[in-house]
This record gives structure tokens, C-alpha cells and sequence, in this order.
């Protein structure tokens, strides 16, 4: 690949970049079939990403007509890597093997390796005989969207199409590499004053806040509204703050440091808790959960804020949902998309129906709302949340820190780009949108 950096480097033209020969293998990050029964009889905690993620050559498909091939310069991490890593709640090659079964493209993702990642940012190299809106030399992020545009399903919002998946999840070829496989309409235009790593770790876990916040097709947030954020300096988190506050919201963020805390603080949420200086235990045991510890969360909702949340960003799952619930306003709306501690859920039904509560579930972004975010992105509306970026070779530790929720916002990844800071190219946007807002995750995480 190191034609294809010296010519990225070297700004080709793109014609340039059309001429480069795409090799035969790339380099890599993945997880191998042999290995899903490697962590059996141990606890979640134990399972370690850096054990069952390698890095190494892997061989470059064949480019479907609709596809175009990307040379990665950055990627990010994301929670779904980690559930992949650990082969929870299920080890993805099932996901690979049935698209395999769909047609002779959908055969090229059923492999012995499932390449990583849902993320990433770079230069388009070639595109199929399809692809009319993009070509070689683009600059460009990814979204994970991967949809069947031949199914009539996937015409209204293709968030509900029969077989929608997430890049690098549910396909193969994702963007932890030097190169990556993806489909035309997974391409935005990169935000020019951002770095490459800058660049990477917005698509998935923005856009995933967009709607669960800003779209029609989740809470459309108004003007005032009290929102909680579970998790609020974290992956997803860290955008949902950013949204409330620019859509003239009131965020409430938790968080379980100080540290964190005062990173919260520093993007303008004043209404902060430290659960785990607060203590709350919303279950007892296993099986019972403690309807006084919902009320006390609500109790210190209100003296931050003077009343209970319109509406809840949920996604711890498990261990949150009761309270979720039991704090949100009468006819407020708790908006979910996970289940990290756990996806059996329990939740007191008669604080939902008698008080006209609403949950809505949502999950990852259509097209038109990742792109919606990607201009937010690209404006400087919306900033990176990168805290810290590792090279490809260290993609299990860094899954790792996700996995023990040792990290804040993004963790970026170097593919092809040798070192940091590379790829901006509107430097006046950049001061105009302040170096201290954009490294503001990154300075955190450095002080
Ligand atoms: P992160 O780990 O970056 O952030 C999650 C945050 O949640 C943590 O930092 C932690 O913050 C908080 N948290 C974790 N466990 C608990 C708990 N038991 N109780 C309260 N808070 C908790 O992950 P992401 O934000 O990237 O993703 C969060 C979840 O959402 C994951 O399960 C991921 O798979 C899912 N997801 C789903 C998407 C979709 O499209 N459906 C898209 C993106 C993510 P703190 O310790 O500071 O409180």
C-alpha cells in the first residue's frame, strides 16, 4: 500500500489515484472463526479483545458494481468491535454466513476472518461500474449503513429494510485496515478541517445520536426539553450532549468520575452526576430492584434542574432501565439503542402507562440522517470527541479499554496515515472553529 500513501501524500490527481494498482492483500484487523469457542466459562470482563484480535494480510474481494474500494487513513473503534472481539452475544460469522447465502457478492463476506470496524476515513482508489456520484481521489468518511437498495422494504426509511446490517458488524471488510470495501451510498464527503483521525470517529456513534435525538423518526427533541444522558462523555454520549445543547436543550449528563465530570463541564453541561459518587443501587440483587433508588436519581434530577427529564438517551440497558423509566416526565419519552449491562430488560410498567410514557427504539441512522450529521460535522457545529488515537497494531488494546470503560469519547485508529494530524485542508475553518473546541477530548485525556 505504500504507493497508494505516497500518492495520497503527494495529492495526487485523480487520475493519478485512478491508475494505482489495488493489491491483492491488505493489511488487516480481525477475528478468526477457529477462535469462538476460545473464551467459553469466562466472565465478560475477562475476555480479553487483545487475545482474539489479529493483525495481518488479508486478501482484497473482487468490487461489486455499486462498491467502491477506500484507502483507509483512520478508523475508529466502536462497542460493536468489542462485542465481536468477545464473540457476545453471539460470535458475528453467523451474520457473515447469511449473507453469504444472499447472492454471489453477499458469498465474498462468508470467510474464516471477519474483518472489524464501522468506521473510517480516506481516498476513494476505484468504484464499480455503477457508482456515479463518487470517484477515485474523493476524500471521504464512512457511515455503516449497509442496505440492500434492490429491496422494496428499504424505501421509506432504510433503517427498517428486511436486511439491513452495520458495516464491519454484520459484513466483512471493515474499516480497521489499510483498505476497505464498501457500498457507494455509504460515502460522505470528509469534513476539511478536520485530521484523518478527526475525520473517522464521528459517523457511527453521531449519527446513532442524530436520530435518536434530532430525526423524525425517533424523539425530535425541542426547544427545553430536560434530557438525560446516560453515559454522557462516552461514545455515543459525548454527541448526544453536543446535540441537546445545540438544539437548545437542557442535557443532563452522567458520567462516573470526576474527571469525566469536569470534561462535561468543560462542553457546557452544568447539570452533571457522578453516579458513582452518588452510589445508586437500582438493583438489590440479581433479581429485585430498589424503587427508592429510582427516586433518589429523580430527587437529584430535579434539584439540578428543577424537574424530571422529557426525555431519556438510554443504552446501558439492564442495570438503568428501571430508572430510566421511573424519571422520565409524565409523557416523556426514553429513546434506546443498546444494552451494554445487559438486554433482558425489567422496568415498572404502571410508571410507563399510568404517566403516558413512550419508549422508542432506534438504532444506527439512514442515510439521509448520517449525512445530516456529517454536514453538522463538517460545518464545525458538532466536534470530534477523539481522546486518543492507537495505530492499527494496537486495535485489541484499545477495543480493550472500551471494553473496561477505561476510556472518554473516541478512541481514533491510524491505518494508512503514518502520524496524527495529517489531511486538513481548510485551515481557515479550523481557526474559525477554535483548536480548543476540536482537541478539547483529546487535551482532557493528555492533562
Ligand atoms: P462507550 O463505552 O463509549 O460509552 C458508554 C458509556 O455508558 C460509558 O462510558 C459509561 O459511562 C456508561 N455506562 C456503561 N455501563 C453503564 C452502566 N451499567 N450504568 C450506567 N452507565 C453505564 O460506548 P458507546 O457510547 O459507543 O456505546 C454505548 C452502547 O451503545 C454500546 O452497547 C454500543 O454497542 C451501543 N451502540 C449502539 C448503536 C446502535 O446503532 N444501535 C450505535 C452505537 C453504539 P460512565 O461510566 O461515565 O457513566
Amino acid at each position: 500500500m505504500q504507493h497508494i500513501l505516497d500518492a495520497i501524500s503527494a495529492d495526487a490527481s485523480p487520475d493519478e489515484i485512478a491508475n494505482l494498482a489495488v493489491p491483492d492483500t491488505y493489511r488487516a484487523a480481525y477475528v478468526r472463526r477457529q477462535d469462538t469457542e476460545m473464551f467459553d466459562g469466562l466472565e465478560s470482563w475477562e475476555k480479553d479483545p487483545a487475545k482474539s484480535i489479529h493483525v495481518g494480510e488479508v486478501a482484497t474481494p473482487e468490487l461489486a458494481p455499486d462498491e467502491a474500494y477506500v484507502a483507509i487513513m483512520a478508523s475508529s473503534i466502536n462497542f460493536n468491535t468489542v462485542w465481536t472481539s468477545i464473540f457476545e452475544p453471539l460470535p458475528t460469522f453467523g451474520f457473515l454466513d447469511r449473507l453469504g447465502r444472499e447472492s454471489k457478492w453477499g458469498a465474498r463476506h462468508a470467510l474464516d476472518q471477519h474483518i472489524v470496524g464501522s468506521d473510517g476515513s480516506g481516498v476513494v482508489l476505484q468504484v464499480g461500474s455503477a457508482v456515479r456520484n463518487w470517484k477515485p481521489g474523493d476524500r471521504v468518511t464512512i457511515h455503516c449503513n449497509y442496505v440492500d437498495d434492490q429491496d422494496p422494504s428499504a424505501h421509506d426509511d432504510s433503517m427498517k429494510a428486511a436486511n439491513q446490517r452495520i458495516w464491519g458488524f454484520e459484513t466483512n471488510f471493515g474499516g480497521l485496515a489499510d483498505l476497505a470495501v464498501v457500498k457507494a451510498n455509504q460515502l460522505m464527503p470528509k469534513p476539511a478541517h478536520l485530521s484523518w483521525e478527526e475525520s473517522a470517529v464521528n459517523a457511527l456513534c453521531a449519527s446513532t445520536s442524530y436520530r435518536m435525538l434530532v430525526s423524525s423518526n425517533a424523539v425530535q427533541m425541542k426547544q427545553g426539553d430536560v434530557v438525560l444522558i446516560w453515559g454522557a462523555t462516552g461514545g455515543i454520549g459525548g454527541y448526544a450532549v453536543q446535540l441537546v445543547l445545540n438544539g437548545g436543550g437542557i442535557p443532563v449528563g452522567v458520567v462516573s468520575s470526576e474527571d469525566k465530570a469536569d470534561l462535561l463541564r468543560q462542553m457546557g453541561c452544568e447539570a452533571v452526576i457522578n453516579r458513582k459518587e452518588k452510589g445508586y443501587r437500582f438493583w438489590k440483587d440479581d433479581n429485585t430492584q430498589d424503587e427508592s433508588e429510582w427516586r433518589r436519581l429523580g430527587k437529584d434530577i430535579r434539584e439540578l434542574v428543577g424537574e424530571d427529564p422529557d426525555i431519556v438517551f438510554e443504552h446501558p440497558g439492564r442495570q438503568t432501565m428501571g430508572a430510566s423509566v421511573y424519571v422520565t416526565k409524565r409523557a416523556g419519552t426514553i429513546v434506546t439503542c443498546a444494552a451494554t449491562s445487559g438486554y433482558t430488560i425489567e422496568y415498572d410498567n404502571r410508571h410507563l402507562w399510568m404517566r403516558l410514557k413512550r419508549i422508542i427504539a432506534s438504532h444506527f441512522a439512514n442515510y439521509d440522517e448520517a449525512w445530516n450529521m456529517n454536514r453538522l460535522v463538517s460545518m464545525g457545529a458538532i466536534q470530534p470527541t477523539l481522546s486518543a488515537t492507537y495505530t492499527l497494531d494496537q486495535v485489541g488494546e484499545a477495543a480493550r479499554k472500551i471494553h473496561h470503560n477505561e476510556h472518554e469519547g473516541k478512541l481514533g485508529v491510524l491505518c494508512l496515515a503514518p502520524q496524527e494530524g495529517l489531511g486538513i485542508t481548510d485551515h481557515a475553518l479550523r481557526e474559525k472553529v477554535g483548536e480548543d473546541k476540536i482537541t478539547l477530548f483529546a487535551r482532557h485525556h493528555a492533562a
